[in-house]
């Protein structure tokens, strides 16, 4: 019988009785069993008053161990309890499944208007509503972080908000004060923008004049002139890309309408044939019979920076074609294909910076300023929409811009 099986008063008696039956027969074998027991007694509770010492001693060691124990721990939850109160960051622990507040940082008050304990156990976008989050929240693990947004206690400071799934049932919402990172952008942004106005209106003047110089009546100065017109041209479309790209860094959201596509795509074209002055053929392709949802002046431009580039990147005798499809979630693809010279993989990830170009010379000579790839990524982005490169180096490359179904609308006149 296993030992643990046994009962208590066997297990604590056992080990004294049989001893004590033992020195009683012994005593009855040597004629003294009466003194040999009394001797077996004495060192029998002998023994036992020693292990209850023993005993003793052992409990005392557990208890004075597990008060350490709890100091440490006390001590350990005191220590977080400091980080998170120092935390600049304000720090929100929700449930996943009902978003309720479990938790939140001192920060969280001042950056958020959080109360306590009176917003403990509050759905989170509830009590976050004036924060457009409601959709971000449902993303969940999918939530990108969201850059830029104004705190719902002073609209001058800016957050920005990121969402951390860290365990089965508990998010983290991690939420920072940004506003001297977004001031410093926005002065960056207003420099390039003044700039750009301020040199505006002196480029026009001096384009202008030197269109009106007929090179003709100067034969001599005829190369120079030229030069000088080309320049010109190049730092207007330079200041005029850089307007751009600030006008749309500016905004949060366009106007938008029902943006005609078959006039879009025939402009597009004609664009494209100017361009190429019938050095490459144009083919249109569009069987989607829809219409994209969005700022018509804004989607031309991002289209027809990629149709310029087709052509600048494409040598004479080679194929331009665009594309209107419908994508298999029910969105819609605009793609410009070329058969030119292709751009190698590891440039691909950068192609959207402003300024990064594969061949400065080859961007120069054509005519670029190397933000059109700029500017789509940010008409686009304003669209929730993105772009696709492929790309292979001396067979072409395809531009798709990729618009979900929310952008999609039937064509007037179709079903
Ligand atoms: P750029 O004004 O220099 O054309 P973009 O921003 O439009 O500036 O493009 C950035 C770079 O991407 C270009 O300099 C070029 O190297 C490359 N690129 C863009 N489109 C194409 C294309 N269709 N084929 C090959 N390379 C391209």
């Amino acid at each position: 019988m296993p030992t643990e099986s046994r009962p208590a008063w066997s297990r604590t008696y056992a080990p004294t009785a049989l001893p004590l039956a033992a020195a009683l027969v012994v005593g009855m074998l040597v004629g003294y069993p009466w003194q040999a027991l009394a001797l077996a007694s004495l060192a029998a509770v002998a023994w036992l008053a020693r292990q209850r010492q023993h005993l003793l001693a052992e409990r005392e060691r557990e208890r004075r161990e597990s008060r350490a124990r709890k100091r440490r721990l006390v001590t350990m939850l005191r220590a977080y309890r400091a980080l998170a109160d120092a935390l600049p960051d304000a720090v929100i622990v929700a449930e996943r499944d009902s978003q309720r507040i479990a938790w939140f940082n001192p920060a969280a008050r001042r950056l958020l208007g959080l109360h306590y304990p009176a917003d403990l156990d509050a759905p989170l976008g509830e009590r976050l509503q004036p924060l457009p989050i409601a959709s971000w929240l449902a993303a969940g693990r999918m939530a990108e972080p969201l850059a830029d947004i104004a705190s719902p206690v002073d609209p001058a400071v800016r957050l920005s908000l990121r969402l951390v799934p860290y365990s089965e049932d508990l998010w983290l919402l991690i939420v920072r004060d940004v506003t001297r990172l977004s001031r410093l952008e926005k002065v960056r942004r207003d420099f390039v923008a003044n700039v750009s106005h301020e040199l505006r209106t002196p480029l026009t003047v001096v384009h202008g004049y030197l269109e009106m110089l007929d090179p003709a009546d100067q034969p001599e100065w005829a190369p120079m002139l030229a030069e000088m017109q080309r320049q010109s041209g190049r730092m207007t479309q330079l200041v005029e890309d850089l307007l751009t790209l600030s006008r749309l860094e500016s905004r949060e959201a366009l106007d938008e309408e029902q943006v005609p596509m078959a006039s879009m795509l025939s402009t597009l074209r004609r664009e494209a044939e100017a361009l190429s002055q019938g050095r490459h053929p144009v083919a249109v392709v569009d069987d989607s019979g829809v219409d994209l949802w969005g700022s018509t002046r804004e989607l031309h431009s991002a289209f027809s920076n990629l149709v310029s580039n087709a052509v600048r990147y494409t040598p004479a005798g080679g194929n331009i074609e665009l594309r209107l499809a419908r994508s298999e979630d029910g969105g819609a693809v605009l793609s410009v294909r070329d058969t030119g010279y292709g751009i190698p993989p590891t440039h691909l990830p950068r192609l959207t910076e402003r300024f990064y170009r594969v061949s400065a010379s080859r961007s120069r000579e054509s005519g670029g300023t190397g933000l059109g790839l700029a500017i789509v990524k940010h008409v686009l982005g304003l669209h929730q929409a993105h772009l696709r490169i492929d790309s292979e180096v001396g067979q072409g490359s395809v531009f798709s811009c990729v618009f979900g179904p929310e952008r999609v609308r039937s064509r007037e006149g179709q079903p």
